[in-house]
């Protein structure tokens, strides 16, 4: 029944259903509900109540006083970029759960819904602490994204006096990428696979995949770069989206493009530095033939020599088993 060929279904299970139950490390909240976190929240969101932001307007309501938006319970207690590193020595049960399902294949990470139930509103300078559960690991599922487990978290937050202001559940689904319907070459379930080499240092982040996007990177996985393109009106488009901005048809395919293109722009980034990159570390806006442009880091050029409109061609970075990426390289440098 269980799809890996190399790990006995049930007792697998059985590993990952141990965690049912145990605490994540607790997460306190950097700063105090504020104002400013608040602004650039309903700015972006584009919430225009004064409740948020006026204290004249806010007084007068039945709130009396500023509130935080309730949908920004989360946002309080999020860790940066680093505090969601995840390494193989982890001690969090939550990252070790997570590192048993990479064991066993099951590497594509989507969050697959979230729920939120609000006790009270949030004021300024509420502090908020966030306590995490493992609810459940659910049994192999067989899901349009590939066969995987869903993760249930339950996240209490409360304030510092431990008033219990709201609650969240959190579903992720962990997957083994190429084995979602649909998919072109599945893998073969019989044959156990060979043991991948260990990895020379913390792999690349995982792409956020989506039904609109998993193409691209299931295409990668051939060397085959691919571009999303309207069915109605055959205009071509990237980053992939579920519908058309010319026309407004959902229905789309894909184009393979012939891969050479040139640098419309790029950066050289420094930092944050992520483990799994190298630094200085160039990353270019693509200008495929076609007519689309992508994100792409840049390779095999020394970082004096990458300059805007350079050809260009593609390449592959596939150190990593699991998950293969384009790049971009001088054109003909690989011939
Ligand atoms: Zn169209």
């Amino acid at each position: 029944m269980h799809e890996s060929g190399t790990t006995d279904g049930a007792a697998f299970l059985a590993r990952c259903k141990a965690f049912e139950g145990r605490e994540v490390d607790a997460l306190v909240a950097p700063d105090p509900v504020n104002q400013a976190m608040i602004r650039h929240w309903v700015e972006a969101i584009g919430d225009t109540n004064p409740v948020y932001t006026d204290p004249e307007a806010a007084a007068a309501s039945v709130h009396g006083e500023i509130i935080a938006p309730a949908v920004m319970l989360q946002a309080w207690t999020m860790p940066g970029l680093r505090g969601t590193a995840r390494g193989p020595g982890d001690t969090n049960p939550q990252s070790q759960l997570l590192n048993l399902l990479d064991d066993a294949g099951f590497v594509g990470v989507v969050a697959t819904d979230s729920e939120q139930e609000y006790a009270r509103m949030l004021h300024l300078g509420d502090r908020i602490t966030a306590r995490s559960v493992i609810d459940e690991v659910s049994a192999e599922k067989r899901t349009a994204l590939g066969v995987g487990h869903f993760i249930t978290t339950r996240i209490d937050y409360t304030a510092a006096d431990g008033e219990l202001v709201g609650t969240q559940r959190w579903r992720i689904l962990k997957f083994r990428p190429g084995t979602g319907r649909g998919t072109v070459n599945p893998p073969v379930a019989a044959e156990p696979e060979p043991e991948p080499e260990p990895p020379r240092r913390m792999p690349r982040p995982r792409p956020g995949t989506t039904l609109d996007n998993l193409f691209f990177f299931e295409g990668a996985m051939e060397r085959r770069l691919l571009i999303q393109r309207c069915a109605a009106c055959q205009v071509l488009r990237h980053p992939p989206q579920p519908r058309c901005d010319r026309c407004g048809a959902y229905d789309w395919d894909t184009v393979e493009a012939c891969g050479r293109g040139t640098v419309y722009s790029f950066v050289v980034n420094h930092y944050p530095q992520v483990p799994a990159f190298d630094y200085p570390l160039p990353i270019g806006l693509i200008e495929l033939e076609e007519g689309t442009r992508l994100v792409a880091q840049i390779v095999d050029c020394p970082i004096e020599e990458i300059a805007v409109g350079m050809a260009v061609e593609v390449t592959w970075l596939d150190d990593d088993p699991d998950l293969v990426v384009p790049a971009f390289r001088p054109a003909g440098s690989g011939s």
